[in-house]
């Protein structure tokens, strides 16, 4: 009787269950279309040198018009492709398209790709980054990959290695969203990394909590220690901005700034010669 009980339980959440993953399936199927078709945009956030106040280089950030649902944040579609083994062609597209657009732009500026660690891992990565730049003609150092630190935690050696490689090329290793993970300060010694992304969560308590405070400042001499470029991302306040330049962060990204801009907008504001975050207000 307890056994049968047991499946009448059972049978009760199945429906629910089953909706779920038709929807996801659904999705995975629209996805695996999308990646097909490259119905996809990339958009391109400034990021903000604290020193000059220039735009030193873009984001490239992926969006998803899907028919039906408006936008999907990549926050959700990128895992989906990870599942499905979608990531490595998304991942090599955006990676071909964000260095053919950053070709166009002034030569003072880099752009940065985001990197999921199953691309990461595939054995033909540094090959396949190498090929990207030079046929779109961007110099190899104008390219920065993003990991983040969960990539840094198993297979030490074979990451070490790709990261090597790539280091020897002359392409840029940023680490991303610094402080979220398993944050080891460690990993700065082991790794040629050379940009730390403060994670936006210190930097959204930055200016009502002591601790965040201390963290990023603790974040910074370190890696200004090891030559090592700071970046806080999320800075969405004037007051953020000031006290991250007084503790000596070295780039700022966020909506005080700019959001990811198409192209033509990113442009327009490039040509424009203007400070995103000084821009006078627009005249009648
Ligand atoms: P991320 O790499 O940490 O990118 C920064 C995210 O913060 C972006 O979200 C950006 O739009 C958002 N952001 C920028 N400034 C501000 C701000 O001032 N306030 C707040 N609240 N948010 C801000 P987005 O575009 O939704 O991307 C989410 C995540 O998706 C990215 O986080 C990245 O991990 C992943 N992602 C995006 N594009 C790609 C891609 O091409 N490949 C891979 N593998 N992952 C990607
Ligand atoms: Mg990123
Ligand atoms: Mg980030
Ligand atoms: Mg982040």
């Amino acid at each position: 009787a307890a056994k049968s009980d047991g499946r009448r339980t059972f049978r009760f959440f199945e429906p629910e269950m089953d909706i779920t993953a038709r929807a996801k399936h659904e999705l995975a199927v629209e996805l695996r279309r999308a990646v097909a078709d490259r119905a996809f945009d990339i958009h391109f956030q400034p990021l903000v040198d604290l020193a000059t106040g220039q735009i030193s280089g873009c984001e490239a950030l992926l969006r998803w018009h899907h028919p039906t649902r408006g936008a999907i944040s990549p926050a959700e579609f990128i895992p989906l492709a990870e599942e499905i083994g979608l990531i490595e062609e998304l991942g090599e597209w955006v990676l071909a398209e964000s260095c053919r657009e950053a070709a166009t732009w002034p030569s003072h500026m880099t752009v940065a790709v985001n990197v999921s660690p199953i691309q990461f891992k595939r054995q033909t990565f540094a090959l396949n980054v190498a090929l990207a730049v030079a046929r779109a003609g961007l110099g190899a150092h104008r390219l920065e990959l993003e990991i983040t630190e969960a990539l840094l935690l198993r297979d030490n050696d074979t990451t070490l290695a790709t990261l090597t490689e790539l280091r020897n090329i002359g392409i840029k290793i940023a680490l991303d969203d610094f402080g979220t993970g398993y944050s080891s300060l460690s990993y700065l010694h082991r790794f040629p990394i050379d940009k730390i992304k403060i994670d936006k969560s210190f930097v959204a308590r930055l200016t009502d909590e002591q601790s965040s405070l201390t963290i990023i400042q603790a974040i910074v001499q370190i890696a200004a220690s090891g030559d090592r470029i700071t970046l806080a991302e999320g800075v969405e306040t004037s007051e953020q901005r000031d006290l991250l330049k007084k503790i000596g962060c070295t780039q700022m990204q966020g909506y005080l700034f700019s959001p990811a801009l198409r192209t033509e907008d990113l442009n327009r504001l490039i040509s424009s010669g203007q400070v995103p975050d000084n821009a006078p207000p627009p005249s009648a």
